[in-house]
């Protein structure tokens, strides 16, 4: 699989439905490179380096989480550089982790068969992140400014956004989604939501499982999906 350039600093690897993959994006900054989400598994995070190799592109100095789900961060064990997330997500994590300590790995395989077929060969490994921040913060890494900042979302409570204001560019992961698994969305954090992509300086949304958007197209499926309900 190969990388997609969304904007002169900005790439990602397209999402995968059958293993339930995310896109995994890149931004590249004069003096370091910074991924968004880590991946599925393992195998995930290797695929994506990979593909920056072979576009000869630095391996990410940072690697920010967009919210605490298996298939964005249990790849984390394998990156490169440091990880940063929003602190509930810290929290999340240790708590699932906690939980296949005592359990083991059949309540998670059980939760979708896509996680099966990601973990077909490879152990279950979660790690937590190196840095926390709550509320929100800024790197600048090098020409390119990033902001991530925690927004309130109907798919969890632990979203972050990732605003690039250079590159007019907002990356979502799944806080437009409803919450797993009936997918339902509650209406007012919808419209929290939708006010807070609104003031963002950006003009092109990526969400974790779908291909680029304008951010007009993006405020409106997310309104429309929540007034249906
Ligand atoms: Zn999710």
């Amino acid at each position: 699989m190969k990388l997609e350039r969304l904007t002169e600093r900005i790439w990602f690897l397209p999402y995968e439905e059958a293993r339930d993959r995310p896109n995994l994006g890149y931004i590249r900054g004069d003096r370091f490179s910074v991924a968004v989400d880590a991946g599925h598994s393992a195998a995930h995070t290797q695929l994506f380096y990979q593909a920056l190799v072979e576009s000869g592109l630095p391996l990410p100095a940072v690697t920010i989480l967009t919210h605490w789900h298996w298939d964005h961060t249990f790849g984390m064990h394998a990156i490169h550089g440091i990880s940063v997330a929003g602190q509930r997500t810290g929290q999340h994590l240790l708590r699932f982790q906690s939980r296949l300590d005592r359990e083991g790995t059949g309540f998670f395989f059980a939760m979708d068969e896509r996680i099966v077929c990601e973990y077909a060969e490879l152990p279950v490994i979660v790690t937590l992140p190196d840095m926390v921040f709550s509320d929100g913060m800024q790197l600048d890494a090098g020409h390119c400014l990033i902001r991530l900042y925690e927004a309130e979302s109907p798919h969890t409570d632990d979203s972050t956004l990732i605003e690039v204001p250079g590159e007019r560019t907002l990356f979502l992961g799944d806080a437009c989604c409803g919450t797993f698994p009936t997918w339902e969305k509650d209406g007012a954090l919808c419209r929290r939501l939708a006010d807070t992509i609104l003031k963002a300086d950006a003009d092109i949304c990526l969400e974790g499982h779908w291909t680029p958007l304008s951010r007009d197209e993006t405020v409106r499926g997310l309104l429309e999906d929540c007034d249906a309900n």
